[in-house]
């Protein structure tokens, strides 16, 4: 189905109180094909009736930024589960150490790569425990200077994401659910990319977008008709149908 902004406007105003606590990607699940934020979700996270997480893997500021500007509460688990952060009154949690991935960088730069940001890096600026590096740059080297730092690297079709083997966005759902006093498995989990797998994982219910690879369409519940924001806005039109 293609939502215009009053289909959104509608869901929103129509969302029961029995929905629960959701867990949602931004990139390729809350956007469009180009990346750019699809303001027809909008309306629906302002509306959530229960708890709303934004879990990227992005750097924080990006998702802190998201849920500043649409005047949600901040609750994010950023960096695949490297930073979390469960509301302004608990501390923010750092769930990987930043040495091994600042190593692999220097290395990876060393041998003459780049990280294919171009000058200002601002994918990796405001990184605090993982690294990305961009799909032009060459994979095999990155990989075998990851493993001998004991990281492991996840594409999730937008980067190369060089991160501590135990952390990812299940890691990061428990601990933002722990922190809120609330069952993880209560969750529901909506997402596109091999390192939302994890969060599926954990959460109780699972949605991926049509856009998904078929790895992450097998791991999910539910996969929605129509891709990018399109596809989040059925999810959510899905999961109103299961909390009746
Ligand atoms: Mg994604």
């Amino acid at each position: 189905m293609n939502f215009d902004f009053a289909d959104s406007a509608r869901l929103a105003a129509s969302l029961p109180d029995s929905l629960p606590p959701l867990a949602v990607d931004i990139d390729g699940t809350l956007t469009d094909s180009n990346r750019a934020v699809d303001p027809r979700v909008f309306p629906v996270l302002q509306a959530w009736p229960s708890v709303l997480v934004i879990a990227t893997g992005k750097a924080m500021p990006y998702p802190v930024a998201l849920c500043e500007f649409l005047g949600l509460e901040k609750r994010v688990i950023a960096e695949n589960g490297g930073v979390v952060i469960a509301d302004r009154d608990s501390p923010v949690s750092f769930l990987a150490d930043p040495a091994a991935a600042n190593a692999v960088a220097k290395e990876y730069q060393r041998r003459g790569y780049s990280l294919g940001w171009g000058e200002a890096n601002l994918v990796n600026r405001w990184r605090e425990t993982e690294l990305a590096v961009s799909r032009d740059a060459p994979l095999e080297p990155l990989e075998e200077i990851a493993t001998a730092h004991g990281l492991t690297v996840v594409d999730t079709g937008y980067a190369y994401h060089v991160h501590a083997s135990a952390v990812n966005k299940g890691v990061g759902l428990r601990e933002i659910a722990t922190s809120l006093e609330l069952d993880p498995r209560g969750f529901a989990f909506v997402g596109d990319s091999p390192n939302d797998v994890p969060g599926f994982d954990v959460a109780g219910v699972t949605v991926t977008v049509a856009n998904a690879p078929e790895s992450v369409k097998r791991a999910a519940d539910y996969v929605t008709e129509s891709g990018y924001g399109d596809g989040f806005l059925e999810a959510v039109e899905w999961l109103c149908q299961q909390s009746e």
